[in-house]
């Protein structure tokens, strides 16, 4: 039986192995992106009963990008149910790139994790003004990380100077009324859940609090509705690592999510979530170490939804 102290050297020897690593490339589609230092790297951990671990880098910040995506779907289910918010936003596999301009054949986005669907859902949430959407999103990431977290204003007016693409498809959504109001509202809301800084302990306690089915296992604070976990971390294993999702639910096989900065938060259910940051990205848009480290922890530990070893139950036990 493998216990959670083999599972933190474990990752202490991930570290190290992939340390030397300097495949990929650090995203500067968004300008202020490209200022990241390609060289950090952090891995931490936390089980679903609270207990942490991390190596390198875990305390540097960088924004969530595409992570908030999930986070922000659920959201969506609390304040509008299934059936209202299914009418925004479709939960199928699109196979197109995040950032594809393609709608079904209902007029909505594919699913929540490319842009589109993710830009209906931050109509859905958008609140009443501007800053009160917006900061009712940080405070509910807040709670979920257990830290005070913030948006990286840079990042955030760097994405909106530079983001025509993401404008178009808002604007499509519009003439289908798919959303509703300014634009530019809902607009304002996506940029700002996407430059939500947090660091890779944050991104693992927030996994950590959907491993625990939406309440934070420190505080015990039931910050999200365990009705709707399942669905956020659904569309996380069918379309949460951009065009590798199908390769990463048939080999790491974990509810996970990307996002440009070079983030991954991967969570085994009931029991923990790991979180990577490593801004240098692969051709996808994954970050290459990131990638790396959640293939071979789940591998050496059975960690996959349907591995017949999956020894990941025994963590629990082991406390
Ligand atoms: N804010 C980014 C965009 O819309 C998020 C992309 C990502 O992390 O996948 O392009």
């Amino acid at each position: 039986m493998k216990d959670l102290s083999q599972l933190k050297s474990y990752i202490a020897q991930v570290y190290e192995r992939h340390r030397s690593n300097n495949d990929g490339v650090v995203a500067t589609y968004i300008p202020e992106l490209g200022k990241a230092n390609p060289n950090h790297f952090g891995i931490s951990l936390v089980t679903a009963t609270g207990e942490e671990f991390s190596v390198g880098d875990s305390q540097q910040e960088f924004t969530i990008q595409s992570i908030c995506k999930p986070l922000a779907f659920l959201m969506a289910l609390e304040q509008h149910g299934r059936e209202e918010t299914l009418r925004h936003v479709g939960i199928e596999p699109s196979g197109e790139a995040f950032n594809s301009i393609q709608l079904d054949a209902l007029n909505r986005p594919f699913n929540p994790m490319v842009n589109a669907g993710a830009i209906s859902v931050a109509n859905l949430i958008k609140g009443s003004s501007p800053e009160a959407g917006v900061a009712n999103f940080v405070k509910r990431l807040s709670q979920a990380a257990h830290r005070e977290l913030r948006v990286d204003q840079a990042v955030c007016n760097s994405e909106s100077e530079t983001g025509h693409r993401n404008r178009a498809i808002a604007h499509l959504l519009r003439n289908f009324d798919i959303i509703d109001g300014a634009v530019d509202h809902t607009l304002h809301q996506y940029f700002s859940q996407c430059s939500v800084l947090v660091n890779s302990r944050d991104l693992a306690m927030i996994g950590a609090t959907l491993a625990n089915i939406g309440a934070n296992p420190v505080t015990h604070d039931e910050v999200f509705d365990m009705h709707f976990v399942k669905d956020a971390l659904s569309v996380m294993l069918t379309c949460g690592m951009y065009d590798f999702a199908g390769e990463w639910a048939y080999r790491v096989g974990l509810p996970a999510k990307s996002g440009v900065a070079g983030g991954i938060m991967a969570v085994v259910n009931r029991q923990l979530s790991i979180a990577v940051y490593s801004p240098r990205l692969d051709a996808r848009g994954n970050s290459v170490r990131g990638i790396q480290v959640c293939k071979d922890l789940a591998e050496e530990y059975g960690l996959h939804a349907f591995d017949f070893m999956n020894f990941g139950s025994n963590f629990i036990r082991a406390l």
